[in-house]
């Protein structure tokens, strides 16, 4: 099954037209013990290009 994920953070490295191009993708809290909210969750595989 092919995995897509779409992406708006254009300055990664690994966008590629919106879509996530990285391998595997790592998520985590965002320095909270309980997510409730999706601000409360971070990219931890962005990597800024250049
Ligand atoms: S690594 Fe994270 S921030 Fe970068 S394109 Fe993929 S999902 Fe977006």
């Amino acid at each position: 099954m092919p995995q897509q994920i779409k992406c708006s953070v254009s300055e990664c490295q690994y966008n590629s037209d919106l879509a996530c191009d990285a391998p595997m993708v790592q998520v985590d809290r965002n320095g909270v013990s309980k997510a409730s909210n999706s601000p409360q969750t971070k990219c931890e595989t962005f990597k800024p290009r250049g």
